[in-house]
């Protein structure tokens, strides 16, 4: 016997009907590309996402063909990410920090007829659009009459231009809920990019349950900055949650330094931010020396890779702001897991506390988790027993865009490529990504944690680490520093610094002092750029 229930696809536009219906005054804020604030409010997003799909209707784009972005977070991005997907067509964001060549593949792999893009990144598409035939129009994402003049780019107009003159009044389709709504290609570090293709289903589903109390807590009370770009896994899924919610957003656009989010974050009353460690590394570098507080500022999710723990603690005891730490990834539309405390836990001590907190956290309702040996039996949560971590539920990817890089699932889960242990509450801890794990002696080494040593030491602005070949114990881990600014430390102190902190066999053998740590387009430390230019190193105990 079926329920009775009424059958509603759950779709992007009804997150952006509700918006507009329910919290239409509340305010989008945008520092944009040109430097000033913008400012409007749910109802004008709903409004001109309506005349950017009568746009899309005017080249006549079929269903699920894909529109791509070059894009900071900002009120245009926003309103692309439900005019594309609510009137039927798949949003193709890019990252830009990816290789132009490697821009030109995905292009090409997704078949974009349509490229909207940032005056920023204006460059760039000089560069690629000869190699990327399928594109039949370029929109620079500008005020109307503000495109500059012999770009060279064929079909390009003002997105104000574009849009400007169409009716608001568009009547969004209705059609199943499973059909695809955006797609992100993953970074590609082996391999071509492979890309996620989300549906209106998953991402519905995944909005709701962002927005749950132990995941972001977000409700029409917070203002919400997502420095997490929206190029990169739908800025983690938050402007979906935020419509659904009615919380206000400010978007920080390309101006990621320590001072203008901090302006930012005070000036809009922000109440929860977003984003990785490197960006909040950088927020505190300047809020520090200047001795600043934050006046509302109650929490902030952080994730991508692994949260120092000094920055965990520094949020939390010099400026109470909860720190929530998440882990997800791009095939998971990202979220995963998120560390908060449970009922239990309230009354433990503070370092007790701590400890919880410093783990990737407890699953979302939608995720289940296991953790697998190299046979692929089931290991047990026990907090200590490390393997590879597997995951399934209705926003996790189950094939990759065209079949690329074959079946991805392993008994209808997906393998993460990462190493975690899961413990008797269900909180799961990241050791590594399976190919930085570092296999000393038989036994592992988690790099992540010899990281978070070395960056907890105050002379100490980054630190990654890699194993190296050694005759006897097959890779000996050693770590790359970057030193703050003015700050000074040695090889041999570093090294007495890991004392007591962690078993003697786990301290690194070496410190190599570096002028910078080689990132990735998504901000993570790229090991394999790192091996490379420690290709002629050689271990000072092999
Ligand atoms: P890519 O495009 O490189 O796959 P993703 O953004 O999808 O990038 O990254 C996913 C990976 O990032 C995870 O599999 C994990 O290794 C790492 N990661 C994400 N969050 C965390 C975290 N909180 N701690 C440790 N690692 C993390």
């Amino acid at each position: 016997m079926l329920g009775l229930m009424q059958s509603q696809p759950l779709l992007i536009s009804s997150l952006i009907d509700f918006a507009q219906r329910h919290h239409g005054d509340v305010e989008i804020v945008s520092r944009r590309v040109e430097g000033d604030i913008h400012r409007y409010t749910w109802a004008d997003v709903a409004r001109r996402s309506r005349q950017l799909a009568h746009a899309l209707d005017g080249m006549s784009l079929q269903f699920s063909d894909r529109v791509a972005t070059l894009a900071w977070n900002g009120y245009r991005h926003l309103e692309m990410y439900f005019g594309v997907s609510g009137s039927g067509r798949v949003l193709h964001t890019i990252n830009p920090r990816l290789h132009p060549e490697q821009i030109a593949w995905i292009a090409n792999h997704a078949e974009d007829q349509v490229l909207c893009f940032d005056a920023s990144f204006l460059p760039l598409v000089q560069a690629v659009h000869a190699k990327c035939p399928t594109i039949r129009q370029y929109v620079m994402l500008c005020d109307a009459g503000k495109l500059p003049e012999g770009t060279g780019i064929p079909n390009l107009v003002a997105y104000e231009d574009w849009i400007g003159g169409q009716p608001s009044d568009y009547q969004w389709p209705s059609f199943d809920e499973n059909s695809a709504s955006s797609m992100c290609y993953t970074s590609g570090t082996t391999g071509n990019p492979k890309a996620a293709l989300y549906s209106h289903r998953s991402t519905t589903l995944h909005a709701y349950a962002a927005a749950l109390p132990d995941v972001m807590n977000l409700s029409a009370r917070d203002s919400v900055l997502p420095v997490v770009p929206m190029f990169h896994v739908n800025a983690w899924g938050i402007p979906y949650s935020a419509a659904l919610t009615g919380c206000k957003l400010v978007f920080p656009g390309p101006a990621l330094d320590g001072k203008s989010v901090y302006e930012l974050i005070e000036a809009e009353g922000v109440t929860f931010a977003a984003g990785v460690p490197t960006v909040w590394q950088m927020l505190l570098g300047h809020m520090k020396p200047a001795g600043l507080r934050f006046s509302k500022l109650k929490r902030t999710v952080i994730g991508g890779s692994a949260c120092p723990p000094a920055m965990i603690r520094a949020f939390q005891e010099d400026y109470g702001v909860d720190v929530l730490h998440a882990w997800g990834m791009t095939e998971m539309s990202p979220l995963g897991t998120l560390c908060t405390l449970k009922n239990k836990h309230l009354a433990l001590p503070a370092d007790e506390q701590m400890k919880i907190r410093l783990k990737q956290g407890r699953a979302i309702y939608g995720v289940d988790m296991k953790i697998v040996a190299e046979d692929g039996k089931e290991l047990p949560w026990d907090g200590k027993t490390y393997g590879d971590l597997y995951v399934k539920g209705p926003w996790i990817v189950a094939e990759y865009f065209k079949g690329e890089g074959g079946d991805p699932l392993v008994d209808g889960w997906f393998p993460t490529g990462d190493v975690a242990t899961i413990d008797a509450e269900g909180y799961m801890q990241i050791t590594d990504r399976s190919k930085d794990v570092i296999k000393s002696g038989g036994e592992w080494i988690s790099s992540i944690d010899v990281e978070n040593i070395a960056v907890s030491h105050p002379a100490v602005a980054m630190a990654a680490c890699v194993g190296m070949r050694h005759p006897k114990w097959d890779e000996r881990p050693i770590v790359a520093v970057v030193k703050k600014p003015g700050a000074e430390v040695t090889r041999e102190e570093l090294l007495k610094f890991y004392e007591g902190k962690t078993a003697k066999w786990q301290i690194p053998d070496d410190v190599v002092f570096v002028e910078a740590i080689p990132l990735g387009a998504t901000g993570k430390i790229l090991k394999t750029r790192l091996r490379e230019q420690l290709k002629d190193y050689k271990l000072p105990t092999a």
